[in-house]
């Protein structure tokens, strides 16, 4: 979801006259979108903008912000931490990024034309107060992250690639109304709200109109989308109806969504996968634990059950459907018998792959406030003996595709080796092939699978 906002603010500055840079060396402006997920992952941002701060020593009117979850929960703090950061922008303003960033820099660059910076007093950059040091370089300290109305219409255009695009992320709706213990994600993307079915379907016929065969659309609970702003209709809820409307888009070939719920994950949505083809067979579905004890302190509020009665409907649905999960191992409080319960709910649905976290305490969540925090030698102990077993069930289940062919939408050349190309199976395998990348890239192939490598599949591509 990340990804998708960044794109979003980059093609802001790229429709109107910016180049984006890999080097950050050359870049007049440094934008970093920041996650709070994890501590480790504010921490390693903080790290990275504090380094960066050296290249003003050079350029004098380079921008620095922080855009995102940090920014959203941090706000103001952020410019103790990072005196030279000038751009602290929330989760639901990423369309005023640009005029943020331009305004500020303009004036600099200004400034230092006129080598008048020391005297260069006060500004405004849009409605925001902007607090400017009689400094050489103008300090601006500019704080947006109220709340916007409709803000969740504003992350709807795409970047266009070099390479001939084979997918995108949709963004359908932001927020989330869930109150994990865990998780900050409700404080820093706000209530749920979804974006109207008709503008995601003009999206993503734009996107099919640029060669994307593959659309996945993107929530924090995605099956929820829309649920306080449209009415079900014909017993289907509203993101059914979106996959139905999604799904007529002509030209395009596949459908997924990240990431579905047990709450509100409804017959209406399991029988989807047997009319809808163009839907993957492949669910992303957090299952966080197996045990009910930890699944209530977590708060989330089902049994681990509807979990696994969901999971047997979809593959009774669809069964050459792949499950991946998210799975927390040493929540606090976490025993021996709930690990070993969480193990045997995974062994039972036989996940093709798990997103294994080892829990760590998330500032202003409520598990880290929790009784029973586990020793970290636990956690890893843990960590290693359900990463092990997860190893060898994706092994396993991987090797069932060697001799087989398989449907794969070629994605372009591999990122781990250039010479070899890389694709998509519907069920989310990736797979590695020889091929031309120019004529291949953005195409649906038949690979007949002839290798595996535990979590890579290998193969050539069936001439016709
Ligand atoms: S469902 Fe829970 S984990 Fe997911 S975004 Fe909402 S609060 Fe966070």
């Amino acid at each position: 979801m990340n990804e998708r906002d960044s794109e979003q603010v980059a093609q802001t500055f790229s429709e109107r006259g910016y180049t984006l840079t890999t080097d950050e060396k050359d870049a007049d402006a440094i934008l970093i979108n920041t996650c709070s997920v994890r501590d480790q992952a504010e921490q390693k941002a903080l790290g990275k903008m504090g380094i960066m701060g050296k290249y003003r020593e050079q350029r004098e009117h380079v921008v620095f912000g922080f855009m995102g979850c940090m920014a959203q929960s941090r706000g103001e703090e952020l410019f103790k931490r990072v005196p030279h950061l000038d751009l602290v922008v929330g989760t639901q303003k990423y369309h005023r990024v640009f005029d943020y960033v331009d305004s500020i820099l303009s004036r600099r660059l200004e400034t230092r034309m006129d080598e008048v910076g020391a005297e260069m007093v006060t500004g405004r950059v849009e409605d925001e107060i902007v607090k400017v040091n009689l400094d050489r370089v103008i300090s601006a300290r500019v704080v947006d992250t109220d709340d916007e109305e409709g803000s969740q219409n504003t992350i709807k255009d795409h970047i266009p690639k070099e390479v001939q695009q084979a997918k995108a992320f949709v963004s359908i709706m932001q927020g989330c109304n869930m109150r994990c213990s865990f998780c900050i994600v409700p404080d820093t993307r706000g209530k749920e709200r979804g974006r109207p079915i008709a503008d995601i379907v003009e999206e993503v016929k734009s996107l099919v109109a640029k060669g994307v065969k593959e659309v996945t659309l993107l929530g924090q609970i995605v099956n929820l989308y829309g649920r306080t702003e449209f009415p079900i209709v014909d017993g289907k809820s509203p993101f059914v109806q979106l996959l139905e409307a999604v799904h007529e888009v002509e030209g395009l070939e596949r459908i997924r969504f990240t990431s579905p719920h047990p709450i509100g994950y409804r017959d209406d949505l399991v029988a989807a996968f047997t009319y809808l083809p163009k839907l993957c067979s492949h669910i992303h579905f957090p299952m966080q634990s197996g045990s009910d004890r930890i699944l209530k302190l977590m708060k989330r509020p089902y049994k681990n059950e509807k979990f696994m009665t969901i999971c047997e409907k979809m593959k009774a649905a669809r069964p050459d459907l792949a499950i991946t999960t998210d799975v927390i191992v040493g929540f606090p409080g976490e025993t021996e018998e709930d690990f070993q319960e969480t193990m045997e709910c995974m062994k039972k649905v036989g996940f093709d792959n798990s997103f294994i976290f080892r829990y760590s305490k998330r500032k202003d969540t409520p598990a880290a406030e929790m009784e029973g925090q586990l020793d970290e030698a636990t956690k890893e102990r843990r960590n290693q003996e359900m990463l092990k077993m997860q190893n060898e069930m994706t092994s396993a289940k991987n090797e069932k595709f060697i001799g087989t062919i398989q449907r794969v939408l070629c994605e372009g050349p591999s990122k781990s080796n250039k010479e070899k190309l890389c694709g998509r199976t519907s069920q989310n395998k990736i797979v590695i092939f020889e091929g031309d990348a120019e004529r291949m890239s953005g195409e649906m192939l038949d690979i007949k699978i002839e290798d595996s490598t535990g979590y890579t599949l290998y193969g050539t591509p069936e001439i016709h």
